[in-house]
């Protein structure tokens, strides 16, 4: 199953000069989708994962299936003003604008093992910031997991030293 099929190809979007890539034709496929979190799985299986931090919005659509699948947790990972209670915060660049993340400051225990799940590597900020969050807290990145991955914006560059993992290249 080629699942580039379905993944749809929006120029100027967000923003001119953006070509977007848009998951939900994936998500939308019930065949797609789980060959889609059946490859994600497949990498983390051998990972020893405690627990698993996903990026709003998409990151929970794909992070969340892989947990349930491992047996373990997830941990979400969410924009300023959206968790109620004591947070820790980065701020970091997207490949539009910039912005910040928060956890729960009590989301990870040290020494939990954690995989880091996202539908898409760009620049690499995000992911970057959640990198940073977790080691905050005293978890181990163990894996990070991607549906796409960007290759021109180098976003494997800023997670040197990381097992980073991608479903799909462009
Ligand atoms: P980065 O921080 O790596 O530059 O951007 C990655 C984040 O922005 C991811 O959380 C991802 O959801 C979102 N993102 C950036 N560009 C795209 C895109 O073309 N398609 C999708 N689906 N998400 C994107």
């Amino acid at each position: 199953m080629d699942l580039k099929e379905y993944i749809a190809d929006i120029p100027d979007f967000p923003e001119p000069g953006v070509l977007f890539r848009d998951v939900t034709p994936l998500l939308a496929d019930k065949d797609a989708y789980k060959e889609a979190i059946r490859l994600l799985v497949d990498f983390a299986k051998e990972k020893d994962v405690d627990v698993i931090a996903g990026p709003e919005a998409r990151g929970f659509l794909f992070g969340c299936p892989v947990a349930t699948e491992l047996n373990c947790g997830f941990v979400p990972v969410r924009k300023p003003g959206k968790l109620p209670r004591k947070v820790v915060t980065k701020s970091y660049d997207l490949e539009y604008g910039s912005n910040e993340i928060q956890m729960h400051s009590d989301s990870i225990q040290p020494g939990q093992n954690v995989l880091i799940v996202d539908d898409l590597l760009a620049t690499g900020g995000t992911v970057q910031a959640t990198v940073s969050l977790i080691e905050q807290m005293g978890g181990n990145v163990v894996g990070i997991a991607f549906l796409i991955e960007l290759e021109a914006l180098k976003g494997r560059k800023l997670l040197t030293g990381y097992d980073v993992y991608s479903v799909l290249k462009y």
